[in-house]
């Protein structure tokens, strides 16, 4: 039984109480009130999952990661923390799909997603499925060494699946290219400027030969092989 309790000290000063002092308790079943509002807690919590999941890897969604990228910035300038991104997209899955068949592409991306959901399991890494078959991984705390390791960690076990793939280039299982950037973000950088150095390393990973992994490089402002 939830209850609601109400206590209303009386008198003595009330005429009505004759100089008496009384105290009324009022209880009240609430327990109806109470479920009610766990239900709608529930349905709520529900939906943002619904909004922020992607239904078919399970990842968080591209509103997810911008939402995430967005507080993960902010929280690293205040702390002077470094932030990495690790993107990722898989190779050649244009001719996966065209030679294995759509579904098979989709069981393909979901057991890519799996690698990642394995490889990042520090609470605070945040991985989503950014569009199509390109994925971010959002590491705090995790400078370009450390982004590094978990980006060639990811390449690693996703070769180590061993998902047939006949045209693949000059490689017969499933690949993919990163692209990595790691920085302490100032209040004056924007997300945006992250995700393109990010996303400049991971085409020079494409353009290179695929199955790699590049990392911006500030200093040099250009994109190396790691
Ligand atoms: P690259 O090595 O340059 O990345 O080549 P690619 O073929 O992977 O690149 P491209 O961007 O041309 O093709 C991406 C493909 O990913 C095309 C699209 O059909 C496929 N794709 C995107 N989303 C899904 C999905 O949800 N399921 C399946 N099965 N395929 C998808
Ligand atoms: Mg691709
Ligand atoms: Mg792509």
């Amino acid at each position: 039984l939830r209850q609601s309790i109400h206590i209303v000290p009386m008198g003595p000063n009330d005429v009505a109480m004759a100089g008496q002092r009384y105290t009324l308790i009022q209880i009240a079943d609430v327990s109806p009130t109470v479920a009610r509002e766990r239900l709608l807690k529930a349905h709520a919590d529900r939906m943002s999952d619904l909004v922020h999941i992607d239904a078919l890897t399970g990842l968080g969604n591209r509103r997810f990661f911008d939402e995430s990228m967005a507080a993960e910035v902010r929280a690293a300038s205040r702390t002077g923390a470094y932030l990495g991104l690790v993107m990722l997209d898989i190779d050649r899955f244009k001719q996966f799909n065209d030679l294995y068949g759509h579904p098979a592409g989709d069981r393909c991306l979901q057991a890519v997603a799996d690698v990642l959901k394995a490889v990042c399991r520090r609470p605070r890494d945040l991985v989503a499925r950014y569009g199509g078959e390109e994925m971010a991984v959002i590491l705090p705390d995790t400078d370009s060494a450390g982004a590094i390791s978990i980006a060639k960690e990811i390449l690693q076990k996703l070769r180590d699946l061993g998902i047939a793939h006949a045209n693949n280039l000059d490689q017969s299982v499933v690949t993919a290219s990163a692209g990595v950037y790691a920085a302490r973000p100032t209040a004056d950088v924007s997300v945006t400027a992250l995700i393109q150095r990010a996303d400049v390393a991971l085409y020079a990973a494409k353009s290179d030969g695929r199955n790699r992994v590049f990392c911006f490089d500030t200093e040099r402002s250009a994109a190396v092989a790691v």
